[in-house]
């Protein structure tokens, strides 16, 4: 089967990302797109780059990194982005992490994280979350390699508050790396404060708050030291990630910012109301920061999950450790929410 395979890629188990289906009217609650469409600026900022389209993309991506520093009162040259967040995190373990210095993270977090360790040879040393699902604060310390953490965490949307992440950072003689991919839905960001900290590195995607998970954009705010090493390994790789299209739409979302807002109210409102109604019904839900909520419904969620994909809703369960009880469930629109929560007390019932 491996014929011709390197080592390398004989050894890897790849992470398994959620269905995209082919089939048209399912509710689809399993990636955590946003519920809405992208702002309109983007689709004409998108057409206008078009006409460069002969030309490399511009190296320097002034417009699309500017338009992210200002969200953090921060400079472009504490920006480099990328084609997606997953591209971002992947490079920031192999400009920062080693070999043989444990990287910190937590057996339920974002499970790309330990594929891209076994990638790049990398070790890490997992630490248990709390029984309620909460980061143990007071082992997060001394870490030798570094430390990889999301907040608001995923799968479970449990966020710290700012002052904890800051704890965290500074507790640590190393790399620590704050994957904010849900950000823009309630949790307190840390974006600001790689002005004060010269080993934080905030990594962000358009992805989720800002509708455009097809486009590709993602980026690292940090200190230029740390930019520096993240531009070698990048023009060691691929020097043109973020395509012309792409860098375009990207700062033309970031700059429509109340569109945004607007948006991600909506979708914490809905999320406020699908957790009330999922307790309603005996289901436990852990306290969300993110566009999806984490639920344990009050049977198996294995069977749950099968009876809603029959019924053309899609939503995630991870046949994991600790986990594999729960249901995690994206946030979409009110009338998306309305089938779901009809389906899930058909369900409950019957
Ligand atoms: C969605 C997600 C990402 C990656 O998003 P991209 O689409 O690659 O930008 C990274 N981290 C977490 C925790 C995510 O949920």
């Amino acid at each position: 089967m491996k014929k011709y395979w390197s080592r390398k890629a004989s050894s890897l188990s790849p992470y398994t990302a959620g269905e995209q289906p082919k089939i048209k009217n399912l509710i689809k609650l399993n990636t955590n797109e946003n519920a809405y469409p992208p702002s309109p600026n983007v689709f004409s900022a998108i057409e206008a780059a078009g006409a460069h389209l002969r030309k490399y993309p511009l190296l320097a991506m002034d417009a699309l990194a500017e338009a992210a520093a200002r969200a953090g009162g921060l400079a472009p040259e504490n920006i480099f982005c990328s084609n997606g967040s997953d591209e971002a995190l992947a490079l920031c373990f192999l400009a920062f992490f080693d070999p043989g210095k444990p990287v910190l993270t937590m057996d339920v977090t974002y499970s790309f994280y330990p594929v891209w360790a076994k990638l790049f040879d990398i070790t890490m040393q997992i630490l248990p979350l709390n029984d309620d699902f909460t980061v143990p604060l007071q082992e997060m310390t001394g870490a030798r390699g570094g430390v990889v953490l999301a907040n608001p965490n995923a799968p479970t949307g449990i966020a710290l508050s700012a002052g904890e992440v800051e704890k965290i950072v500074r507790q640590n003689d190393c790399v620590v790396i704050v994957d904010e991919a849900y950000f823009g839905f309630g949790a307190q960001s840390v974006l600001s404060l790689v002005k004060k900290y010269n080993n934080l590195a905030v990594v962000r995607t358009l992805s989720k708050s800002h509708s455009l998970a097809g486009l590709r954009v993602g980026y690292v705010a940090a200190n230029p030291n740390l930019i520096s090493a993240l531009l070698a390994v990048r023009d060691s790789f691929n020097s043109y990630p973020v395509g012309t299209l792409a860098q375009a739409g990207g700062a033309a979302a970031l700059a429509d910012e109340a569109y945004y807002k607007a948006n991600n109210e909506k979708i914490i409102k809905t999320r406020e109301y699908t957790a009330d109604a999922l307790k309603a019904m005996g289901a436990e839900v852990l306290p969300s920061a993110a566009n999806f909520i984490f639920a344990r419904p009050p049977v198996p969620a294995e069977k749950v999950f099968k009876k809603l994909r029959e019924k053309g809703i899609v939503v995630r369960w991870f046949n994991k450790e600790r986990i594999s009880g729960y249901l995690r469930v994206s946030i979409g629109t009110m009338e998306e929410m309305e089938c779901f929560i009809g389906e899930m007390k058909r369900i409950l019932n019957g």
